[in-house]
């Protein structure tokens, strides 16, 4: 069995004004994550996690901000459209796991429908979905909570190639 592993990083800033969206899932709280897109840092970092297992282009390059048609979409995009290239590339996704390093708010309230809505996309069961939440004790920009930050890891396995059945000879009688 032929596997890869991919990692992903991204952070975004909390701004005011804006819809918080961590996993696809849209999080009650009174600031949003800044960004071109949705700035789902959480589907970004999960984004770079399946490109970089395949050796593709990382999520910026897929879908430079520099880009009109991009500006407040959903990363759910972003996310089936990585899952569509690990696919093409004839892997399978065994394993993700992520976390999210934020001061606030909770998230473990969110846990069930952001792993549930990530498996959704991916076409894989929620068994294969890892996610938790750490704070950083008050240090750095996320205990500033300046922003929130994302880690993913994905472990892919090679799809089993279909074997062609052999051709039986119909012997002549
Ligand atoms: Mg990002």
């Amino acid at each position: 069995m032929t596997y890869r592993v991919g990692i992903g990083f991204d952070a975004h800033r909390l701004t005011a004004g804006r819809p918080l969206f961590l996993g696809g899932v849209r999080i009650e709280h009174e600031r949003g994550l800044a960004g071109h897109s949705d700035g789902d840092a959480l589907l970004h970092a999960i984004c770079d996690a399946l490109l970089g297992a395949v050796g593709g282009p990382d999520i910026g390059s897929l879908f430079p901000p520099s880009e009109e048609r991009w500006r407040n979409a959903p990363s759910s995009i972003f996310l089936e459209r990585a899952a569509r290239l690990v696919k093409d590339s004839g892997y399978r996704v065994v394993q993700l796991d992520a976390v999210v390093i934020a001061e606030e708010p909770r998230l473990a309230p969110y846990y069930g429908a952001i792993r549930s809505r990530i498996a959704q996309i991916l076409g894989v069961s929620e068994s294969r979905v890892g996610l938790k939440a750490t704070t950083c004790d008050g240090m750095g920009f996320s205990g500033r909570r300046e922003g929130i930050a994302a880690q993913s890891v994905a472990l892919l396995a090679r799809r089993p190639t279909r074997q062609r059945p052999k051709k039986s000879r119909s012997r002549a009688s």
